[in-house]
């Protein structure tokens, strides 16, 4: 895999911050990517989200969505 992680997002609020410009938002861990890790999400430098990070989830377990009010 060459391109981003599918669990990257950008987002101005989350996390209990927000920012006036977007940041790379994990949706597997549910917080911001550290700039170092980023490199990871964007597949950068040959690097690869499926086997560099260990947050990363097969797609087969679909991402939980851990917000806190999810069971409306
Ligand atoms: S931290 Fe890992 S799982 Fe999350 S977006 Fe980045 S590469 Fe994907």
């Amino acid at each position: 895999m060459d391109e981003a992680c599918q669990y990257l997002s950008y987002r101005e609020a989350g996390d209990g911050k927000s920012f006036e410009t977007a940041r790379a938002f994990c949706t597997v861990t549910g917080s911001f990517v550290q700039p170092m890790r980023a490199d990871i999400c964007n597949a950068r430098y040959g690097l690869d989200p499926e086997t560099d990070c260990e947050f990363y989830e097969e797609p087969e377990s679909a991402p939980t969505d851990d917000a806190p009010d999810a069971d409306r």
